[in-house]
């Protein structure tokens, strides 16, 4: 039998989208490699009833794990509403409370805050309230965090009760799942493998005829287009890993022309690429502006042959900087096909790397005309050897989406430029 998880996000700012959430999908992925599945994350912000409401809602799950309302302040409300919850009524732990005091003095001092010395014992008795017969995991932060088990004689989840921030919360993870209660409730748990196909060029329409056509049992697939990117997510046991073979199969006999990893990303497989042959790459993006050369240094390492990149943004600069010919802007336009390799090869040239990009497009919502309406992008890629590799698109969507819809397919470009596959 599957262990499953609920997780409870905590905070105002998160439900009203000031913060974003980091703290669910991390906690969810988590677990999803320790084996537990996860069936909700709720988002409530700091109002009692609502995160009574949650805990109510997940308690059919064995374990649940919430985040934030652990600090000093009257609005941070979860370690006691916890312990109700949980029929664990809350006490000062004085051996805490020391501790606690501890770490704010040294805080406070280190940033030479003087502070109000009744509100911070307030504040501090506060953080040490603990319900009777949990476990306390040690503070990352100030905030120490809390494992309760529900009271003897009650059925129900075991709740993880962790800080906010997320460096506290990953910080405090270890230590939360050493707990012994948290232990005993993920001992049943057995092995859930993930796996990814990503293909370019197909609708999720297309996928989902090609499998209609077939039955996989024990599999849980999920597709997902990003960008124009298809994944295809599986989770499995371990007990159906050859149906998720049979699974490639049927997709790659069906999607040959379009199935380009089953598992490294798109990042993945133009790093390496470039990495593993030691070649360099420089590019020189209008409409993107830095967007591709910033992906693409998104990643530890990337120095290595990243050699970098030019806003050309403005017609002087894409002469000025990367050598594109006034009279080609003149006589094509900033936004034409020869402005693009002229992009690309300016780039190599002028970085002196072995591939060059080259960007330029009409973002919008402005400045489209019937000839080059808003979204239509002119790329190209150049390598040491071969010859360009143009691309023309019409990209639907917002300005947002057609910037990062671009860098995406400059993405796949440079992938097929580099290894061959399917096409761009
Ligand atoms: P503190 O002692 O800092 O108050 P806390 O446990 O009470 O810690 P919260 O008050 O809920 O945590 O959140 C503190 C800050 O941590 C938030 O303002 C936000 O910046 C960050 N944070 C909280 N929850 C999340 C989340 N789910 N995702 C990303 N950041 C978060
Ligand atoms: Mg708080």
């Amino acid at each position: 039998m599957a262990v499953r998880a609920g997780i409870v996000v905590t905070g105002t700012e998160v439900l009203t989208g000031r913060v974003t959430d980091r703290n669910g999908p991390w906690l969810a992925e988590e677990l999803r490699r320790l084996g537990v599945d996860v069936g909700a994350v709720l988002v409530v912000g700091d109002r009692p009833d609502d995160l009574r409401a949650a805990l109510r809602f997940l308690a059919g799950e064995d374990v649940v794990i919430t985040s934030g309302g652990l600090g000093p302040t009257a609005d941070d409300l979860t370690a006691q509403l916890v312990g109700e919850a949980q029929g664990r009524p809350s006490a000062v732990d004085p051996v805490l409370e020391r501790e606690i005091a501890g770490i704010v003095e040294r805080f406070t001092a280190r940033r030479g805050w003087r502070a109000d010395p009744e509100a911070t014992a307030a504040g501090v008795r506060k953080q040490a309230l603990v319900p009777d017969g949990a476990t306390v995991l040690p503070p990352v932060g100030t905030a120490p965090g809390l494992v309760v088990p529900p009271a003897q004689g009650r059925t129900g989840p075991v709740v993880v009760v962790l800080p906010g921030p997320p460096p506290e919360l990953q910080g405090m993870w270890p230590a939360a799942l050493a707990a012994e209660p948290v232990q005993r409730a993920l001992a049943g748990r057995s092995e859930l493998r993930q796996e990814t196909l990503r293909l370019w060029g197909t609708l999720e329409s297309q996928l989902a005829a090609t499998l209609r056509q077939h039955e996989f049992p024990g599999l849980e697939i999920t597709t997902c287009l990003r960008d124009g990117e298809l994944e295809v997510v599986t989770r499995y046991g371990p007990e159906a890993q050859s149906e998720y073979d049979r699974l490639v199969d049927v997709v790659r006999e069906a999607h040959a022309g379009t199935l380009f990893s089953t598992g490294p990303t798109v990042d993945d497989l133009v790093a390496s690429a470039l990495g593993d042959r030691g070649l360099t790459i420089a590019t020189a993006e209008s409409c993107t502006s830095g967007l591709l050369v910033a992906r693409l240094t998104e990643r530890a390492g990337s120095s290595a042959w990243v050699l970098g990149g030019v806003a050309s943004y403005a017609n002087s600069a894409k002469e000025a900087l990367v050598g594109v010919p006034a009279e080609m802007v003149a006589s094509y336009g900033a936004v034409s096909t020869q402005v693009a390799a002229a992009l690309a090869e300016g780039a190599r040239s002028r970085f002196g790397a072995d591939v060059g990009v080259g960007i330029t497009g009409i973002a919008g919502p402005g400045g489209g005309t019937p000839e080059k309406p808003v979204g239509t992008v002119h790329l190209c890629a150049v390598g040491s050897s071969s010859g360009g590799l143009p691309r023309s698109v019409v990209l639907p969507g917002s300005r947002s989406a057609v910037r990062h819809r671009s860098v995406t397919l400059a993405m796949h470009m440079l992938r097929q430029l580099l290894l061959g596959g399917p096409p761009a």
